[in-house]
């Protein structure tokens, strides 16, 4: 089966004499057959420019929680619109959403909110080095933490052998044009090896500021922590006056109201948030403790951004939140059903096709892989996934109208239903029965 992309290509053409590569995020270019041009989107369904229709599962890479063109955010978006977009003052919108989310995530006692990921990350680093008078940031392999100049680093291919035992040394630029002299303070660990890490912090604990992880490792394989590592993770920090930071800019209100850290029950100083508490808004924020967040206040720590707080950005927040708190929050159950589901079929799907492979769920996000071992808990034995033959699947996926990301991970959105689970594992046995090799 085919379908039709000549519109998106032709556009695609297009785009590259005036916007740089002709995508607007470089990660997007790698979509097959062609990057598409979306024209509209309506609850767990994407349409493009050619006609096609998608069950989404890339969700704008995750903030859809409330699947595409919501009624509540549309009407509060609009309704922001209309006020006023920005004003580069105050607004009571922006006390209306901190103030939910002190009292939904429970590490929070005070926020910041910017708007994106990248930089909630930048100042949850500066406000752990102000606070510490230290400079160093340990960080993990696998882990992403958005593209600044500040931790956005290269990880070895999936044929260099040491990928689990990369030390601070081995910190590469992610980019061309990145400088390198910021990296110099990264510190990069293989995640979940409490020896390691121990070690690590004891031995530089003088000059360790921060360490920052994704509290489960959704972007290289949905992958847990083991039963203790990130207590001991938080042990050894207090202990040693560092200050640990979750980055929970997938997870936030994603795998509960509270965040990875509320339903895991390990407290960090600071979080990032940002994806799902937008439902696709351009929005982030830090939220943590308020001695560390108080170095905003007193000047110490600049937070800057014109658009910061602005009203489109606090709505569509404020409208998510409302939703996802409604009837206790019924969302996340429904999410993490939908996605139970799909997990139960994909595995008994590739048993049937007798295809080695395996999903790493995390609630309503999970990673499908191609791949002989038996388990995948690091990000080594993820790199031994075959991710060439995954990208073919996800290719053959699109023509069977399921929109997935080539690199495995999928998101569930609470108005995904029965239907699109059907036709969504319908799709993968006839994909799965034509993939060869
Ligand atoms: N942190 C994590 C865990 C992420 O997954 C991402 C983006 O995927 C970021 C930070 C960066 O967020 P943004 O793309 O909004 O800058």
């Amino acid at each position: 089966m085919s379908i039709r992309t000549d519109r998106s290509r032709q556009l695609l053409a297009e785009s590259k004499r005036h916007l740089a590569g002709g995508v607007a995020s470089t990660l997007r270019a790698a979509m097959k057959p062609t990057p598409l041009f979306a024209v509209s989107g309506s609850g767990p369904y994407v349409r493009d420019v050619d006609g096609n229709e998608y069950i989404d599962y890339l969700l704008a890479y995750g903030p859809l929680v409330l699947g595409h063109a919501h009624p509540s955010l549309a009407a509060a978006v609009g309704e922001a619109l209309r006020r006023g977009v920005a004003f580069g003052l105050q607004h009571t919108g922006e006390i209306e959403l901190a103030r939910l989310i002190n009292e939904l995530l429970p590490c929070s006692e005070r926020v910041a909110l910017s708007g994106s990921g990248t930089e909630a990350v930048m100042l949850a680093l500066r406000l752990a080095r102000a606070y510490t008078g230290r400079s160093k940031i340990v960080r993990f392999h696998g882990h992403y933490h958005g593209w600044s100049d500040a931790i956005f680093t290269s990880f070895p291919s999936p044929d260099m052998k040491q990928a689990a035992t990369v030390r601070a040394e081995n910190v590469t630029p992610g980019t061309g044009g990145q400088s390198e002299l910021g990296l110099q303070d990264i510190v990069l660990l293989p995640w979940n090896d409490s020896g390691a890490l121990e070690r690590t912090l004891r031995e530089q604990k003088d000059a360790i500021a921060a360490v920052i992880s994704e509290p489960i490792m959704c972007n290289n394989g949905c992958i847990p922590p083991k039963p203790g590592y990130l207590e001991k993770l938080r042990e050894l920090t207090r202990e040693l006056g560092i200050v640990m930071i979750l980055d929970e800019v997938i997870t936030g209100f994603r795998l509960g109201l509270g965040g990875a850290h509320g339903k895991l029950g390990v407290m960090p100083d600071l979080v990032t948030i940002g994806k799902a508490l937008g439902g696709g808004a351009a929005i982030s924020g830090v939220a943590g403790k308020a001695e560390m967040m108080a170095l905003i206040e007193s000047g110490e720590v600049a937070h800057l951004g014109t658009l910061n707080g602005n009203t489109a950005a606090t709505s569509a927040a404020l409208a998510t939140l409302r939703e996802l708190i409604k009837d206790g929050g019924s969302a996340f159950v429904r999410m993490e059903r939908t996605a139970d589901r799909l997990v139960e079929g994909i595995r008994s799907l590739l048993a049937k096709h007798r295809i080695p492979g395996l999903v790493n769920q995390a609630g309503p996000v999970f990673h499908m892989m191609f791949i002989r071992e038996e388990k995948v808990e690091d990000f080594d034995a993820f790199n031994k996934r075959d991710a060439a033959k995954y990208a073919r699947f996800a290719e053959a996926m699109l023509a069977e109208g399921v929109l997935i990301r080539p690199s495995g991970l999928w998101y569930v959105s609470a108005v995904h239903g029965e239907d699109e689970t059907r036709a969504t594992l319908a799709a993968i046995d006839r994909v799965l029965a034509g993939l060869h090799g």
